[in-house]
């Protein structure tokens, strides 16, 4: 049994809180109760044995650091346990997660199926990058499994979910989904960055890949830029030696670092976010110009049932549909306070934008406020949006 084995399975019983407050006693490190950023390019070996030895050992020897190092390892083995999935491998981002792990399961010649909400750099990727390599994409309703399985080709070998997408916040039924595409031999990979590995565990729908921006509730503090992809040992031991090393977006020993400090909080910090979140959610459900709320841990949200089913809870970023015109939106951001506007989520700072995020996104109605509710106490977030929405032309709407 090797040492993720272990970690794995002596904290599968306990809960997150406690998961993440404690590390396997380390006494190659005196006791210290941080793992130590090891701060170096190269391991060194006393006899050309041992070093033959960890060569030929790629997944788990310390020969180099782009291939294996101990601080990102340490990390490796938390977000494995969290998640529940056997072994997770870091990157540089979660687009490097993303974009590694979809090159790791296609060759030229193959079909894609992802849904329309996606991301809208994987859009981008699947749609402008992988189209150069002779991989297509189909991009279909991820809320119909009828549409999933009406874009099934002979050469289809993956199907690409996010659930929820994080601009309007669509689930897609994850067990039936991964039923379906096993019956096809195709591969099922999430983006599971909003839910975190806390709210959602795709494997215990039969997902085969679960991967996580790190950037956003997972590192916690704004601070930081890093991506997992967490499978079987054997699927993250395949894409190890290959795509991973040779493309190279690995996450730095620095970055691990504060990443694993951020996962110390994370189901706190998710505890008193979702109940915010949900706070303000109702909130703006009574305003006279918001159309619709998009964040599934509302009752009136479409899928709210599937929500409740497949994850404990929700986050804090979701979405309003309003008929005012985007400039007027703008305009509102412009009022807040305590909302900055800027793009990401999942760090102290609560955030808003209006409408489409770059390229990818062409489906977003231009005036969808995103809304991401930050540590701040609710009643002051709740305010700023009051005295933001004095100004707003209210009559103009159907409510
Ligand atoms: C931010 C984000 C990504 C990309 O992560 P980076 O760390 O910015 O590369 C992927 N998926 C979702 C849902 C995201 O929010």
């Amino acid at each position: 049994m090797d040492a993720q084995t272990d970690d794995r399975t002596r904290n599968h019983v306990i809960d997150p809180s406690t998961q993440v407050a404690h590390d396997s006693h380390d006494e190659l490190h005196q006791g210290a109760v941080v793992m130590p950023i090891y701060q170096n390019s190269l391991f060194t070996f006393a006899t050309y044995e041992e070093f033959d030895r960890a060569s030929t050992d790629v997944s788990d020897s310390c020969v180099y650091t782009r291939g294996n190092n101990p601080t990102v390892r340490q990390l490796e083995m938390r977000l494995a346990a969290l998640q529940g999935g056997e072994k997770a491998r870091c990157f540089a981002s979660g687009m490097a997660a993303i974009s590694t792990a979809i090159l790791a399961n296609v060759r030229a010649g193959d079909h894609i199926i992802c849904i329309d909400q996606v991301y809208g750099p994987t859009r981008e990727l699947l749609t402008n990058f992988l189209t150069r390599y002779g991989v297509e994409t189909t991009f279909v309703d991820g809320a119909s499994l009828e549409a999933i399985q009406a874009a099934i080709r002979a050469n289809t070998k993956l199907v690409y979910l996010e659930s929820p997408t994080t601009m309007t916040f669509q689930l897609q039924d994850l067990s039936a989904c991964a039923r379906l595409v096993k019956s096809i031999g195709a591969v099922t990979m999430i983006d599971n960055t909003w839910a975190t590995p806390c709210l959602q565990n795709p494997f215990e729908h039969g997902i085969d890949f679960v991967l996580h921006s790190m950037s956003k509730y997972i590192g916690g503090h704004s601070d930081i830029i890093g991506g997992v992809l967490i499978g079987s040992a054997e699927n993250i031991n395949r894409i190890n030696a290959s795509e991973y090393l040779l493309l190279g977006g690995i996450m730095t020993p620095h970055s691990a670092s504060l990443a694993m400090r951020g996962l110390r909080t994370l189901p706190l910090r998710l505890e008193k976010q979702e109940q915010s979140g949900l706070t303000v959610a109702r909130h703006l459900e009574s305003l006279p110009f918001v159309r619709k709320v998009n964040h599934p841990g509302l009752a009136s949200h479409p899928q709210h049932e599937l929500a409740r089913r497949q994850m404990s809870g929700s986050s804090s970023l979701f979405s309003f549909e309003t008929d005012l015109p985007a400039e007027e939106m703008k305009a509102w951001a412009d009022r807040l306070e305590y909302f900055r506007i800027g793009v990401s989520w999942g760090g102290h700072e609560s955030l808003v934008t209006v409408g489409r995020l770059g390229p990818g996104y062409e489906s977003v109605p231009g005036s969808l406020v995103r809304l991401y509710v930050g540590l701040e106490k609710p009643q002051v977030l709740i305010e700023d949006i009051e005295q933001a929405s004095a100004k707003l032309p209210v009559e103009k709407t159907d409510k």
